[in-house]
């Protein structure tokens, strides 16, 4: 007999780390052996938990991608390794630099000043410990996402600049697509001109610095110009930012929440905040124990959103509450408290995709599963049975 370890839990997550490995597989089978995977684990691994991603993933990618210092620090002290294999996705603060250095995470600079302050640092470590190794950065490159970076038609001179610093050495250059799943056209422009500003950039006497533009969009979309490395986050966790790539993925993360309660509810009454929705007729309605304090975007009231039970979509009625949402379970009269629920996931044959709560919700898959609170415990797929 088997008891069910979630059987307390009103609300968790299911993290299939086969799933993530196979997704990886798939990465690898968009852009051939030649070039090299960092596996992006911001924000919690996209919300899947970054300790046992990074775990899952360690032996099978080159490099890791997160958003800043306090993130390097926590997957350095799990992770452990070597921290040249972690990289700062954004602009650290100058405050974080002297951590960074002393560590030897690898940042993203933008220009030549962020890179004089990394030598200066360098070499005032240097100093203490001896031998000296100039400390490594990526130059990153602004070719058309306006967020981060020196613009391309500057990044000559400031490598040129960079080159004289005693500290630091670019071991890289990085840029970023901005459309790269909503513009072919740019994109691919985009990526020639990247290609052949390397190329000049290398002739600067950088010939070993790596490459790396490509998210997963990139990815799946612009293989044959990966590059030496790619960034992959959203594919990796089983959501595809192409459409016609969702076949290839295998969704990581089975969101689930439990009946509360059940009511019968005559026609006529409200249901939930600003009576929304009035039964049609009477009604047997489920509370749920999810809420937008878990994640639930409360943009999904009056959309049309759906869970799962029994296999089947169940309608969400009315607008989400903090903590409990409620469903119409009239098809399934004994459906009773304790029984469990798929928000995301797959249950029986149908399923519902992280795209299918973003697009209801007016938002993206990388925000629902980033948005999935605190108080939803994780736990590994294939560990939700106690013997
Ligand atoms: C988050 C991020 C990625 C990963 O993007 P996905 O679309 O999730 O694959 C890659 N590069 C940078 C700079 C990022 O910030």
């Amino acid at each position: 007999m088997s008891e069910l370890l979630t059987a307390a839990y009103r609300c968790w997550a299911e993290i299939d780390f086969p799933a993530l490995q196979r997704n990886l597989a798939a990465v690898r089978t968009c852009i051939g052996e030649g070039t090299a995977i960092m596996a992006v684990v911001k924000a919690n691994a996209y919300g899947h938990g970054m300790v046992e991603v990074v775990r899952a993933l360690s032996d099978r990618v080159e490099m890791f991608g997160v958003a800043n210092l306090s993130e390097a620090r926590a997957l350095h002290a799990v992770a452990g390794g070597s921290a040249s294999r972690i990289y700062i996705l954004g602009p650290a603060l100058p405050g974080e630099r002297p951590e960074i250095v002393k560590h030897g995470f690898v940042p993203a600079v933008s220009n030549a000043e962020e890179a004089a302050a990394y030598s200066a640092l360098a070499m005032a470590e240097t100093e203490r410990q001896k031998p000296a190794a100039k400390f490594s950065i990526h130059l990153t490159i602004d070719t058309g996402m306006g967020r981060i970076g020196v613009w391309q038609d500057e990044a000559v001179a400031a490598a040129r600049d960079i080159l004289k610093l005693p500290g630091v050495k670019i071991t890289g250059f990085a840029s970023h697509l901005p459309v790269s799943d909503e513009d072919d056209a740019f994109t691919h422009a985009e990526l020639v001109r990247f290609r052949a500003l390397v190329i000049e950039l290398r002739a600067l006497g950088l010939e070993s610095a790596i490459a790396h533009i490509e998210n997963s969009a990139g990815i799946i979309g612009f293989s044959s110009q990966a590059g030496d490395l790619v960034r992959a986050g959203l594919m990796l966790y089983g959501s595809s930012p192409r459409p016609d790539f969702q076949s290839k993925l295998m969704p990581v993360l089975t969101w689930k929440s439990r009946v509360t309660l059940v009511r019968d509810v005559p026609a006529g009454r409200g249901i939930s905040y600003g009576r929304t929705f009035i039964t049609p007729k009477p009604m047997r309605i489920a509370t749920l124990g999810v809420g937008y304090a878990d994640g639930y975007p409360r943009h999904l009231s009056g959309k049309n959103a759906e869970v799962l039970i029994r296999g089947s979509r169940c309608a969400v009625l009315g607008r989400v509450t903090m903590d409990q949402i409620l469903v119409d379970v009239s098809a399934w009269p004994d459906v009773a408290p304790g029984e469990e629920v798929v928000l995301l996931g797959q249950q029986g044959r149908q399923e519902i995709l992280a795209a299918e709560l973003a697009e209801k919700a007016g938002s993206i898959p990388w925000e629902i599963f980033t948005g999935i609170g605190t108080r939803v415990v994780r736990i590994p797929a294939s560990c939700q049975t106690l013997r």
